[in-house]
């Protein structure tokens, strides 16, 4: 057995150079482009979609949005157009439902005598629109009678290639060859196990030599299902394994303060001092949050809430709860204008039952901040708010029992980890974060915390009102904009660049002023102006006049995204909103809706949209819901584009599951990782060996084993 393995472990080592079909220069290419320079490499380069050879398209039922298909028909006529470099070769090509032009602009010598008028032939390409007509350019054409002659793989697998591979001649097809001679290849040898036997067959799920075959090579949709299966679940399934694990060990590990009562500051403040009653989730937060710190183990817990939702308050009792078992507690922000704003509304509602609270920033005076330590040190002062200045190696705490930080991702992973050495019981954990992230982002990405939502917004509050204009609409958009300024409303306007853009019809901010200057006169109307390259003293100064009510229009980029809070300004217009992400529009219209009147937001947009331009636009004028909007974010564009992925600094490079779409097989990988983990939490048991291996194999670089177990 051994032996076999070992043998396999060799042929995937090969280098890809030696594959037939490959040589020197493809070997070249393929390490450049894809990464791709050994054997498993090659096996491990999944397909993104497979074509089904056995489907065909009616012309007239084919639209831009389908991708890479088949038509099959008859080339009715063939024709030169255009002189010189605008010359191409147009073949009409139609079947019983309509017809098309078939077009190239390259290889038109070798191309133009191919075709015979009225045979019948398959076309195999990405339909888009050119005039208001569809057509096919450059797309692959093959005589019906030869296309029948070769029926081997009716699920033709498609494989991402660069433009530069294209230029090389390697395409998606040349690939699919390359994987037909690579399991020639190694199809004698045995490709060892990755998954124990047990939870193959308890899932029914291939082995692992079966599933890279029929991932490439399908005979059939049964059998690529089932190998997409296995693959996916493997892949997640190693990541929850991984979290989960990492979790069980750091709780055993450092164990944590027990907060054994809820006392009088929690209770007086619960019963006498809340401005108003609490929402049902920011009740069901602080059960978690009082089970959690209850258990003798230390809390590690995510707090998901949209902008508004009520997160602070939840802090601040938490933060309580500390006080009332004889901890201190902190509270971190991103930065020191969100420090401040924490440090006022803390001290307002603290001070009335005589709760000293202290601010720590980078800017703190030397003296306050040589008495505030010495307090911290005492153990006198309980409750801290402050920035990354808390952090820093001099603040020494006399008993941190809780921490609480604020817009996590800004953070970073490394940073939480510099508290918890701080203090031989690492205090509580819980992070909390306004940019909702799809659950099974959250749990791929912090999988190893335990996940809060407040999901309801505090009563009373107006949902903004969203609207979507395109620019023939303009002067209505004006229109409404006068009459909500008459009504002593604000307003703002974002555009997505500031000066004009060489190489589109962007809107930009410079014209921005202008034309709404010419709208918006003086003395009536006043403006400002704020982008990212103003000295920073003048945009202070141009914000500063827009929150005082002295200015009533602010025509501004995406800097106005944070920290920004006008609860006068009822109106956000975004132009070429088209070209903006779901979560930024979500951020921008979050500057609106924070006062009493009812607020709106503008979608301007082009007259022509993508398909996912249009999705995303749509999605904004349905729902408010941040959570709603993260998922679609998630299933439009992937995990790598949503926000909050990038920041948190985790990166999820996925070869083939798909967190949009994968949900249901994510549960299952997290489900399973957690039976396992419960029987068996060191991976001991012969038959969890190969799972202990394929951690350590699988994340080599990323952890230091021997440090946390
Ligand atoms: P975020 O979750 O964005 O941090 P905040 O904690 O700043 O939200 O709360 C937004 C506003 O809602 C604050 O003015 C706060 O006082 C108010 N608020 C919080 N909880 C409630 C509630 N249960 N009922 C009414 N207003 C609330
Ligand atoms: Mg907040």
């Amino acid at each position: 057995m051994k032996a076999t393995g070992m043998a396999a472990q060799n042929i995937l080592d090969t280098d890809i150079m030696y594959l037939k079909g490959v040589g020197p220069q493809r070997a070249l290419t393929l390490a450049d482009e894809l990464g791709v320079k050994t054997y498993a490499d090659l096996l491990y380069y999944f397909p993104y979609r497979y074509l089904d050879r056995t489907r065909f398209y009616t012309i007239n039922s084919i639209n831009e949005d389908l991708g890479l298909i088949q038509v099959k028909g008859r080339i009715t006529k063939t024709e030169l157009v255009g002189e010189g470099r605008n010359q191409r070769f147009v073949a009409w090509f139609a079947d019983e439902t309509a017809a098309l032009p078939l077009v190239w602009f390259k290889g038109i010598k070798w191309i133009k005598d191919r075709f015979k008028v009225g045979a019948e032939y398959v076309v195999f390409g990405k339909p888009t629109e050119f005039n208001h007509q569809l057509n096919f350019v450059h797309p692959e054409i093959e005589d019906m009678a030869k296309y029948q002659a070769k029926p081997e793989y009716a699920l033709q697998p498609l494989y991402n290639t660069s433009e530069k591979m294209k230029t090389k001649m390697v395409t998606s097809k040349t690939i699919h060859q390359l994987q037909i001679n690579l399991h020639e290849a190694i199809k004698n040898v045995a490709i060892p196990e990755t998954l124990p036997r047990q939870l193959l067959e308890k899932l029914n799920l291939p082995n692992l030599k079966t599933a890279l075959t029929d991932i490439h090579l399908p005979k059939n949709q049964h059998d690529l299902q089932r190998a997409q299966l296995r693959l996916k679940f493997e892949e997640l399934f190693y990541i929850q394994l991984k979290l989960l694990r990492l979790k069980k060990i750091r709780a055993r590990a450092n164990g944590g303060h027990k907060f054994e009562v809820v006392g009088q500051n929690f209770n007086d403040f619960y019963n006498n001092h809340l401005p108003f009653s609490l929402t049902n989730a920011q009740k069901r937060v602080l059960r978690e949050i009082r089970r959690d710190t209850n258990t003798g183990l230390q809390m590690n817990r995510l707090l998901q809430g949209d902008v508004g939702s009520g997160k602070t308050l939840v802090a601040l009792m938490s933060m309580l709860l500390a006080l009332d078992n004889g901890f201190q507690s902190c509270l971190m922000a991103p930065t020191e204008i969100l420090a401040q704003q924490h440090y006022k509304s803390f001290c307002e509602m603290l001070a009335p039952m005589g709760i000293e609270v202290a601010l720590l920033t980078g800017s703190t005076k030397q003296s306050t901040r040589t008495q505030l330590l010495a307090d911290l040190a005492s153990g006198q002062l309980k409750i801290l708010i402050g920035t990354h200045a808390l952090i820093e190696d001099r603040v020494v705490f006399n008993s941190l029992g809780l921490v609480v930080i604020d817009e996590q991702h800004r953070f970073g992973v490394a940073q939480r980890a510099r508290l918890w050495s701080k203090n031989s019981i690492p205090p509580h954990v819980l992070v909390m974060t306004a940019t909702p992230i799809p659950r099974t982002l959250a749990m791929t990405l912090y999988g190893d915390l335990d996940v809060s939502v407040i999901d309801e917004l505090p009563p009373g509050r107006k949902p903004v009102k969203t609207i979507h204009y395109n620019d023939s609409r303009r002067l209505l958009m004006f229109g409404f904009l006068r009459e909500q300024l008459k009504q002593g409303r604000q307003v703002y306007i974002v555009y997505p660049l500031i000066s004009e853009p060489k190489a589109s019809d962007l809107k930009y901010l410079e014209d921005g002023i202008e034309s709404i200057s010419r709208a918006f006169p003086p003395p009536d109307y006043a403006i400002s102006v704020v982008h990212g390259q103003m000295p920073s003293a003048e945009k202070e100064k141009s914000m500063t006049y827009f929150a005082k009510g002295i200015t009533n229009i602010m025509i501004a980029t995406t800097v106005i995204e944070v920290g920004v809070n006008v609860p006068n300004a009822s109106v956000m217009v975004i132009e070429n909103a088209e070209r903006f992400g779901l979560s930024q529009l979500h951020q921008l219209r979050g500057r609106v809706g924070r006062g009493a009147d009812q607020s709106y937001c503008i979608l301007m947009t082009g007259d022509r949209l993508t398909t996912e331009g249009r999705k995303r636009i749509q999605t904004m004028v349905e729902t408010n819901d941040g959570f709603v909007i993260a998922e679609a974010d998630l299933k439009l564009r992937g995990p790598g584009d949503i926000e909050g992925t990038q920041q948190s600094g985790i990166a999820i490079d996925l070869k083939i599951a798909d967190l949009g779409k994968d949900n249901q097989i994510l549960m299952l990988a997290r489900n399973e990782a957690s039976l396992i983990l419960e029987a068996d939490p060191n991976l001991k048991q012969p038959e969890h060996v190969i799972l202990d291996s394929e951690i350590k194999r699988r994340w080599k670089y990323e952890f230091d084993w021997g440090q946390i177990s």
